[in-house]
């Protein structure tokens, strides 16, 4: 799960991270009022939006009066910011955080990831804040500072002293520094974060440290022993097709093809998707229903899955092991008959109570395509799709 930049804040300034006044509002007026609460001259209007790259999208204004935080304002609210990282479709602007502006002399690069090599958290810093990590990494390589944490003992001082004089910090600069990364890397280990990026990290003109950008992620299976965390959720930031799944617990990723699929297994999963393409066609989603799927688990993952509109054909795939292919079987045709489905569906099933499972649909009188092998169910599902966009086009010609 992300959070927003003002709450991710609040969050490290929690652990002794320092960040610059700022306050949140919902509509012009109240930035500006919050902007003259604040006092100063100077302000950034900040659009919060779970992805990076506002500035350069628009989403981060400097301004110099409360009416500029006005037109500021007007400009961001109810509208779609479209960043590098977030997909052509934009992501709504709902909450603006207004910050007292400060002069910066340096800007750092800070985060803290999971390194899967050495299983361990992973300092990654670089003097050349700003640029994103991926511009970075291929422009200036060499700045980059790496230090994996030991687990056992957690990020020591000496450790953060280290990386503070590699990214060439002053000395009378290094107490803040590694107050602030020691201050992540609690928030991190201590809330079960999945990542922490603070860019810029900024040296002020007055020396002080301050986080002026910061992001968080955390792990879903552990959000529930963090209730103070998952309640900052923001909905309106996600997929509303994914927020639909997980409200189900399900697992789905919506993808821009227009092959439903619902698979059991995320290694099947990815397999079908590959296959897929492998007979031409493209994925709409990843959907992995799980083990021991009940007829009620299917039919669900069948409304979502057709609830995209996108979606042109559903391929049906199951290994069943621990699922059983008749429950399976009862499920889509339970689906089929509560949803006027005119679009084909392909199943293939493969295990458990196979024989059963053929039987119910077969039985169902429904127009369900079958297949044995799943690359002969990838190529019906993209035959058929392909025969109905002909049928489509022509009805639509005549
Ligand atoms: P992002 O583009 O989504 O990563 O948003 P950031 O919060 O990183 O803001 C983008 C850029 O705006 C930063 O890299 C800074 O250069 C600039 N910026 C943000 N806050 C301030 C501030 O208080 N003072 C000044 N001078 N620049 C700021
Ligand atoms: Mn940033």
């Amino acid at each position: 799960m992300d959070i927003h930049e003002y709450q991710a804040k609040e969050v490290l300034s929690n652990f002794g991270v320092a960040i610059p006044s700022g306050a949140l509002a919902y509509s012009p007026e109240q930035a500006a009022y919050r902007a003259r609460e604040l006092g100063g001259d100077k302000w950034i209007v900040k659009a919060q939006v779970h992805a990076g790259g506002r500035g350069k999208a628009g989403g981060v204004k400097l301004c110099n009066s409360e009416n500029e935080i006005h037109t500021a304002c007007d400009e961001m609210f109810g509208r779609k910011l479209v960043t590098h990282q977030t997909g052509p479709e934009g992501k709504g602007i709902y909450r603006v955080y207004v910050e007292s502006a400060v002069p910066i002399d340096r800007e750092i690069y800070l985060g803290f990831v999971l390194d899967r090599t050495s299983q361990r958290v992973m300092i990654v810093a670089s003097s050349e804040g700003g640029m994103e990590i991926e511009e970075i990494s291929a422009e200036r390589p060499d700045s980059i500072v790496r230090s994996i944490v030991e687990p056992a003992v957690g990020l020591q001082e000496f450790q953060a002293r280290e990386v503070a004089f590699n990214l060439g910090l002053e000395p009378r600069l290094v107490q803040q520094m590694v107050r602030t990364l020691q201050g992540c890397y609690a928030a991190f280990n201590e809330l079960d974060a999945t990542m922490v990026e603070i860019n810029p990290l900024v040296v002020t003109g007055d020396d002080r440290v301050l986080a002026l950008d910061a992001k968080m992620s955390f792990d879903d299976n552990a959000l529930f022993r963090h209730p103070h965390i998952s309640e900052l959720r923001d909905k309106s930031q996600e997929d509303p097709r994914e927020s639909r799944a997980a409200d189900r617990g399900l697992s789905y990723v919506g993808l821009e093809g227009n092959i439903g699929c619902i698979v059991n297994g995320a290694g099947l999963a990815m397999a079908t998707m590959d296959t897929i393409k492998l007979a031409g066609g493209e994925p709409a989603n990843f959907l992995d229903i799980g083990g021991g799927a009940s007829p009620e688990r299917v039919a669900k993952a069948f409304r979502l899955v057709l609830s995209d509109k996108n979606v042109q054909a559903v391929l049906v795939n199951i290994f069943a092991g621990i699922n059983r292919c008749d429950w399976v079987a009862e499920g889509v045709v339970q689906a089929l008959r509560d949803l006027e489905i005119d679009i084909p569906v392909i199943v293939r099933l493969a295990g458990t109570n196979v024989e059963e499972g053929q039987k119910i649909l077969a039985k169902s009188g429904l127009p369900i395509i079958r297949a044995t092998t799943l690359m002969e169910a990838a190529e019906r599902a993209v035959g058929a799709w392909r025969n109905d966009l002909i049928q489509n086009t022509k009805v639509r010609a005549v």
